[in-house]
């Protein structure tokens, strides 16, 4: 997959994008990210790519014809439109769902907004699809772009050491995870559950159940509504209710 940045901060993404796990997976090729620079396709002499919103108010509004440019530009370096994500506190929230549709792609433009946001003719213009990581405003699209790249970048193939490692994971199968724990097995007096010290893995495995079950039902239980829940699932939460 590839999946380009629109910024007008490349360096704070490229610095986030070149840490840990997926800094690896760039290294090993598992994604391309690319971390462009909207300042460079202003047309303004004094490379400005902001100004005043028309009716007043407060705040600057980004431009449209730098944005604009800089997508242009990219759709032309690759020969075809990729799929375009404008970050914004008015889209659909991101969920786990729709970052794994979107691990399907191959080929993610990013478009970060900062300031006031982004002059809305260049909205209409490019018809993006907008998410939201929540129902707060951050200063700038970078983190909601770079949360969109890392949600997605660790579905690919090779970027974790199996498909395992998010599976069991909280939202995946619309489940929180159950606890986890590591060593020493126990510390400050609170032992480690001995179901996980027996070695015995048909017992674990239905602790971990019964433990996602259980923290998604105490914490969300809105989520149960689209788990895949067995009859022993249904049986184990019949009798959580009652208790
Ligand atoms: N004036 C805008 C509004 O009220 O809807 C908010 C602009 S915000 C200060 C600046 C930029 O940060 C936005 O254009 C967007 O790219 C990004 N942003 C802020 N909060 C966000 C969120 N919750 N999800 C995604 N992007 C966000």
């Amino acid at each position: 997959m590839r999946i380009d940045i629109l910024t007008l901060f490349p360096q704070m993404c490229d610095a986030v994008m070149s840490e840990s796990i997926i800094g690896r997976a760039r290294k090993a090729g598992n994604v391309e990210i690319n971390c462009i620079d909207i300042r460079d396709y202003t047309l303004d002499k004094h490379r400005r790519v902001d100004d005043k919103p028309y009716g007043g108010g407060m705040g600057m509004i980004m431009a449209a014809q730098p944005v604009y440019d800089c997508f242009e530009s990219l759709c032309k370096e690759i020969g075809k439109k990729p799929h375009l994500i404008y970050l914004t506190p008015q889209g659909k929230i991101l969920t786990q769902k729709r970052v794994i549709e979107l691990a399907q792609l191959d080929h993610l433009a990013l478009l970060c907004g900062h300031y006031e946001g982004i002059d809305e003719r260049v909205i209409e213009q490019l018809k993006p699809e907008e998410i939201s990581v929540g129902d707060y405003v951050l200063t700038g699209g970078e983190l909601p772009a770079l949360i969109v790249a890392d949600s997605v970048c660790r579905m690919l193939p090779g970027v974790l050491s199996s498909s395992e490692c998010y599976e069991q994971e909280s939202h995946f199968a619309s489940l929180l995870e159950y606890p986890q724990y590591t060593h020493p097995s126990e510390w400050k007096g609170r032992a480690v559950p001995d179901v996980l010290l027996s070695g015995h893995h048909a017992n674990v495995e239905k602790w971990r159940r019964e433990k996602a079950l259980e923290r998604t039902y105490t914490r969300r239980p809105d989520m149960l509504e689209n788990a895949e829940l067995s009859k022993e699932d249904l049986n184990f939460l019949s009798n959580m209710k009652k208790q």
